[in-house]
């Protein structure tokens, strides 16, 4: 277990760096992050290195136990570099150069730029690659953060109509798939074809604008193989390839990014989530979301350890906040946490953005609070060491749907991820755990129940995967515009859900949106014992018309009152679900109810309190840990049927327990409920 924080000594005058490097030994730190907006010291002059100062520093560090995970510093290109070559400048969709003052304002298929990040990262792995003390590398810092996934100049275009041509290869090819006889739109010549940039309203052709997401993701993809070929050459593997995620960010496909890496790694401010009832599912959902990204435990390499602010403040952790949100990333499957940042910085754009210590240095409550999490995870880590989180529910996560979702979102204020965080709400309530995977993984045969919403976009392996899961006994839940389009965007011309209808024994001629002055009523039909219980549809309704499916729910008014809002199909040996339209919580609550306990889904610990999480951390044999983590503001007590020990206590847990605000429990089963 890395424990640790985001450290640069380019901040702070070398006199304090000793000081700095005790107090992180006393607080139990293992690991320090530095380096990653560093190029201006690193290269002060083209050409010019000097890395003595991150020597110095790694060695200071070295001394104290602590050892370095160094990021390449492309996200902040010196000023020299950007003065002598302004094309590396991205522009935006109406042509603007986005220039110096903030950061990651290069373009990444700049080939200028690719030489001079070729340049200072050969000189970084050159001089690190064989260091014992660098643990590992970040490229670069959150690709794609700030909206500069895309961008819209010359390089790009170019680039754009070569990606275009790999993937079609005629033009005819491309014309048929976008469909650009409408309006006019034909393309007689390759040089024709154009950027989805600033233009009349109404908005660009949705294969177009797909394909240039497509291609923005590769492009940054490209851009990070770059920097990981020259790392591979100069590394071992003992200092694994990382780069810092962000969670829901959607911008990049992360399943893509993250195949080529080491590890993935997280960047988690449990606390700018805007609703402190909804932060822990919220931000449970990034972590499993990233744990499924390559299916292996990852890193947190930006942990929030004090308040957040650029320009205008987001809430300030409580006492008690950051233990509880450390452990909530332990517990889903971090096996590094480090916080950014050690202490707040006294100028520029982050001096608000508050660290473990504030602006004066001296140790205050966070400081304590983070001692006492290093103690602790020092006595778990032998415990945790090869454990992770197993789950026998997933949710299919799909970036290309997300992508069409939000170049058509459908319904107004549709967001295909928060659709997604109400399904997730549903098993993190339950402390069912659940995985988020890609549609592509290799199969779902591991799995007692399968989420997959919105799946409008499908390529012909999922849905043989989905068939073949179902047929072998699976639960499938589908929900509506699922096989409504082809894999580039368009319509697929047949009646929906398209290559679901046999296996989910329905058809849907009609739909629509549900506007909310003018709600629509739910009614459960026979199914799991909710006869007659009501609720509220949104957003969205199939009328759906059932060939060999029975109906769960039913609509309750407008038109198609009557007709079946979920759907059930038995299909070979597993059932298939259909969910024509947004279901309100308790509606949802009790469908899920009803399929999971037919799938056999088990919580982690039953009948716990709301607000209160229970993740298992499990290995071989009959290892595991088990992590209680109390969200609520107040103290709860449950009962614990099986007799566990609190690791982090030494106390032994048997029957009703009481847990405070912001507490903790990591629980091993002793040895007699493991022996009965
Ligand atoms: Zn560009």
């Amino acid at each position: 277990m890395l424990f640790g924080a985001c450290y640069y000594p380019e901040h702070w005058v070398k006199e304090r760096w000793e000081t700095d490097a005790r107090m992180m030994k006393e607080a139990g730190f293992n690991v320090v992050r530095m380096a990653e907006f560093a190029w201006i010291k690193m290269e002060p002059a083209e050409g010019e290195f000097d890395f003595e100062w991150l020597d110095e520093a790694i060695a200071l560090f070295s001394a104290y136990g602590i050892r370095t995970i160094l990021g390449t510093p492309t996200a902040g290109p010196p000023k020299w570099l950007l003065d002598k070559h302004p094309d590396i400048y991205q522009r935006d969709y109406q042509g603007h150069v986005r220039g110096f003052g903030t950061r990651r304002s290069y373009c990444s298929n700049n080939a200028t730029y690719r030489d001079y990040t070729r340049a200072i990262v050969t000189e970084m792995a050159k001089r690190y690659g064989s260091h014992p003390d660098v643990i590992g590398w970040q490229i670069d810092n959150e690709l794609g953060a700030i909206d500069t996934a895309r961008c819209y100049c010359d390089s790009c275009k170019t680039a754009f109509v070569g990606w275009l041509k790999r993937k079609y290869a005629t033009l005819d090819r491309l014309n048929e798939e976008w469909g650009t006889i409408f309006s006019s739109q034909l393309f007689t010549a390759w040089e024709q074809v154009h950027l989805p940039a600033y233009s009349v309203h109404q908005g660009h052709n949705p294969g177009l604008v797909l394909d240039f997401r497509r291609f923005s993701s590769d492009s940054v993809r490209g851009y990070q193989a770059l920097q990981i070929g020259i790392l591979r050459e100069h590394c071992p593997p003992a200092q694994p390839i990382t780069t810092n995620l962000m969670g829901s960010f959607n911008d990049l496909d992360y399943y893509d990014l993250s195949a080529d890496l080491d590890l993935v790694s997280l960047d988690i401010y449990p606390i700018m989530k805007k609703v402190p009832e909804e932060r822990a599912f919220r931000t449970g959902i990034n972590h499993d979301a990233m744990r499924g990204l390559k299916g292996m435990n990852y890193w947190v390499l930006e942990h929030q350890s004090g308040t957040p602010c650029t320009n205008t403040f987001s809430p300030t952790p409580k006492p008690g906040e950051l233990r509880r949100w450390t452990y909530q990333s332990v517990a889903r499957g971090a096996d590094a946490i480090v916080y950014f940042r050690w202490r707040t910085l006294t100028y520029a754009l982050e001096e608000y953005w508050h660290g473990i210590l504030q602006h004066h240095g001296k140790p205050g409550r966070k400081y304590r609070e983070v001692r006492q999490v290093g103690e602790e995870l020092a006595r778990l880590a032998p415990l945790l060491a090869d454990t992770t989180v197993r789950s026998k529910a997933a949710i299919v996560k799909c970036f290309h749907n997300e992508w069409a979702f939000e170049i058509q979102p459908h319904a107004s204020g549709f967001v295909y991820k928060d659709h997604q965080a109400d399904y997730y709400r549903y098993f993190h309530d339950r402390n069912i755990q659940v995985d988020v995977i890609s549609p592509d993984s290799a199969g779902f045969d591991g799995y007692d129940l399968l989420i997959v919403p919105n799946l409008m976009m499908s390529k012909e392996a999922t849905v043989r995967a989905i068939h073949d899961y179902v047929r072998a006994g699976g639960t499938v839940v589908m929900d509506f515009r699922a096989g409504a389009k082809e894999w580039n965007n368009r319509m697929l011309p047949e009646i929906l859900p398209g290559p679901f209808a046999g296996l989910l024994g329905i058809e849907v001629d009609d739909y629509g949106i549900i506007e909310p002055e003018h709600p629509v009523g739910l009614a459960f039909a026979e199914a799991f014992g909710n006869a007659g219980l009501a609720g509220q549809a949104a957003t969205w309704y199939d009328v759906i018309e059932p060939i060999g499916a029975s109906t769960v729910v039913r609509f309750t008014n407008d038109y198609f009152a009557g007709c079946p809002a979920v759907t059930r199909n038995e299909y070979g040996a597993g059932r298939a679900y259909y969910i024509g339209t947004e279901l309100d919580r308790s509606t949802l609550n009790a469908l899920f109810d009803g399929i999971s306990a037919e799938a056999g889904l088990k919580p982690v610990l039953p009948s716990l309190p709301q607000g209160v999480e229970a993740v298992r951390r499990e290995g071989d044999g009959r290892r595991e840990v088990i992590f209680v983590i109390n969200h609520n503001e107040c103290e709860v007590s449950f009962a614990i049927e099986d007799g566990c020990v609190d690791l982090l206590t030494g106390r032994t847990i048997r029957g009703v327990t009481s847990l405070a605000a912001n507490g903790i429990l990591a629980l091993e089963r002793s040895n007699e409920s493991i022996s009965q």
